[in-house]
């Protein structure tokens, strides 16, 4: 990955082989007092080629091009982008991604330890299910390939006063509650001016969730 002095955004080609198709969330914080998601399209995660021969990266796209091309893992894909202006803020490497063309199909779907893959859910899905924290550890394994994983760029509202964010990534999962591979991971911290932090130690999962059962 590239950015010039001038954080500047450059425009890229890249292609690659589709790893994982998740979607792509901003979830913005306050305390423990409110967490909300906003579900703004797919981060789609490559093996391939991008700028200066990057081999493993992620693009972000909207729901429109997912819907038009139902990319899925194992399809060799290629397409342009932009490095991104504000690296603190996006966990995808490129957006503004255009000019997508499907380069070859996936024959069959490639084995995977995740029994969820397949047709992505629409983001009104998502937005219905709600999401629970989870484990980066298992982000990073068990779960990576999942469609109901999320890596989710998230500001916290260090100051209302004065309108002033902090920003992370943190991980989410929108599957089922029963789900063997789900580990919540550590509780995490939300930080505001002069006071301590709040810890969201998981309750927020539950209030997120509460529109479904055990199984759903
Ligand atoms: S824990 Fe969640 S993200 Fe991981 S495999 Fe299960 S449903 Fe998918």
């Amino acid at each position: 990955m590239r950015y010039n002095d001038l954080n500047e955004s450059i425009k890229i080609t890249w292609h690659g082989v589709i790893r994982s198709i998740q979607p792509r969330t901003r979830v913005w914080r306050y305390l423990t007092d409110n967490r909300t998601h906003y579900h703004i399209g797919y981060n789609i995660f490559l093996m391939g080629e991008g700028e200066e021969g990057l081999t493993e990266f992620c693009v972000a796209i909207s729901e429109k091009q997912q819907q038009k091309d139902a990319f899925q893992i194992g399809d060799t894909i290629k397409g342009t982008a932009w490095t991104k202006k504000y690296p603190e803020r996006e966990f995808a490497d490129y957006y503004r991604a255009g000019a997508l063309t499907i380069e070859k199909r996936a024959v069959e779907p490639l084995a995977t330890a995740c029994p969820w893959t397949g047709s992505l859910p629409e983001l009104h899905v998502y937005e219905e299910r709600g999401a629970r924290m989870l484990s980066k550890t298992q982000w990073k394994g068990k779960c990576f390939t999942c469609m109901w994983a999320a890596m989710s760029n998230v500001e916290i509202q260090w100051d209302f006063d004065r309108d002033i964010k902090k920003y992370r990534f943190e991980t989410f999962c929108y599957g089922p509650k029963s789900c063997k591979y789900y580990k919540m991971g550590r509780a995490r911290s939300v930080p505001y001016r002069d006071r301590g932090s709040a810890l969201d130690t998981g309750w927020l999962d539950g209030l997120c969730t509460e529109n479904r059962d055990w199984d759903e």
